[in-house]
């Protein structure tokens, strides 16, 4: 397997590595913070990060310093922090290993974005299933407090920092960055129009950063090290860093990589995945950036795992999770599982995407059935048209991907169904019998 220099997973793959605040402290934990206390500003560690290039790790990919400088620095009241920790998306694990192995790497990222952005408050919004990970982030907050790096008067310094978690109720959709607002204040989760934008009315309508877990652990790497050090990582200029990939399905080996953005499909997943589960079986299709994202085939291994070629390539980097599927498995039944996935967890607010998810769903159910007609596939390309772009939320244009790239690539597998309806449906007036 290939060795690349780990900067989020390192600390946690030391035998031994407990992630309590003294195994943290002991591999350097807590001196980005020290530092930057030390005399750094906050418009000069937003600079840092702003240099590094560091972007967005939960989906969107929006640049981090870029989206700090949003905050207005003069209000003259609240900010905050929110970091969304409601990692759902099917096939994406790598926040959960980051909170539940080492939690004070979050928090230490967490300690310094608030200086950066002039925040007293940051949540942490933890799915509501990882139980595990809200209890061990709520004993590190316990420990850091008690050593001073979170609470009132930071190391002496007179900045105040407290964090605390708060556990969602399990939609998928409270991942949204608004929704997320909207749930945190004890609303139902729905995504808010936009804008206004978070960064000037967020939390409580006053001025808020929401990053994901993976992007706030970076910072206290990027403050030490440098951001020159991080920008000459990956794919500069656009696509800087380490990435963890959550590889799954049906591969020999898998699991979290974390390896510079820019190798290829194919080297995460022939050379640190182990290739297919079975020698005897090709590669048939992945999704390359979780649920949300459209499938590539075969022929994209050679594409980078970088913002750019992905989205050239037709697909997006998403939330990092690489699926991959065998020669075999039938793509309708993959993208009616999908559906049902997105079906369940439209949140109802618009009606492209509530009324069109139960249409797209029960359309490849009557495919899926045998019972579909030659006309459904443009009926189900014309439903996808109709939800893309006009839904207030990107959940829209998530749901309609994996319908639109397994027509583009596996159309032969629907037309295939479908005639088999063809064989098996009644003529007009005979009376069906059926075997099962
Ligand atoms: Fe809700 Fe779907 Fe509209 Fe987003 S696109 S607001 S999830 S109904």
């Amino acid at each position: 397997m290939p060795q690349y220099e780990k900067i989020l997973l390192k600390n946690m793959e030391q035998p031994g590595y407990s992630g309590s605040l003294q195994d943290y402290e002991r591999t350097g934990g807590y001196q980005a913070l020290r530092k930057v206390l030390k005399g750094i500003s906050p418009a000069d560690v937003t600079d840092i990060v702003k240099n590094s290039g560091l972007r967005g790790r939960g989906g969107a990919g929006f640049p981090t310093g870029v989206k700090w400088s949003f905050v207005p620095k003069d209000h003259p009241g609240p900010k905050y922090l929110c970091c969304n920790a409601d990692e759902s998306e099917p096939g994406t694990f790598k926040d959960r290993q980051l909170m539940e192995r080492d939690p004070h790497q979050l928090l230490e990222g967490m300690v310094l974005t608030c200086y950066a952005i002039g925040a007293q408050t940051g949540y942490i919004y933890i799915r509501g299933e990882f139980r595990l990970g809200a209890t061990i982030l709520e004993r590190a907050i316990e420990e850091a407090k008690q050593a001073g790096y979170i609470g009132q008067n930071v190391l002496g310094s007179g900045l105040t920092a407290n964090i605390y978690v708060h556990a969602g109720a399990g939609a998928y959709i409270c991942g949204e960055e608004t929704a997320l607002l909207e749930s945190l204040e004890g609303k139902r989760g729905m995504p808010r129009f936009k804008p206004p934008f978070p960064a000037t009315h967020g939390l409580y309508q006053q001025p808020t950063v929401v990053n994901n877990v993976e992007t706030l652990a970076n910072i206290p790497h990027i403050v030490t090290r440098g951001a020159e050090w991080f920008a000459s990582i990956g794919a500069p200029p656009r696509s800087t860093g380490t990435r963890i990939f959550c590889l799954s399905g049906h591969v020999k080996w898998p699991g979290n990589y974390e390896v510079p953005m820019g190798i290829t499909f194919r080297e995460l997943i022939f050379e640190n995945g182990g290739g297919m589960r079975s020698d005897s079986k090709k590669l048939k299709g992945i999704i390359p950036g979780g649920a949300s994202a459209a499938f590539f085939t075969e022929e994209h291994l050679d594409v980078k795992l970088d913002f750019e070629s992905v989205a050239q390539a037709g697909s997006m980097l998403g939330s990092g999770g690489v699926t991959v599927m065998e020669e075999g498995t039938s793509m309708v039944w993959a993208a009616m599982r999908l559906m049902e996935f997105f079906y369940h967890e439209s949140c109802g607010k618009c009606t492209p995407c509530r009324e069109g998810s139960s249409w797209l769903l029960q359309t490849l159910q009557r495919i899926w059935a045998r019972r579909g007609r030659a006309e459904d596939l443009d009926m189900l390309l014309d439903l996808c048209k109709n939800i893309e772009g006009r839904t207030i939320c990107a959940f829209g244009d998530a749901e309609v991907a994996p319908v639109v790239s397994t027509l583009r690539y596996w159309r032969n597998e629907y037309e295939e169904l479908i005639r088999e309806a063809e064989v098996t449906r009644p003529a007009k007036g005979e009376i069906p019998v059926f075997t099962h």
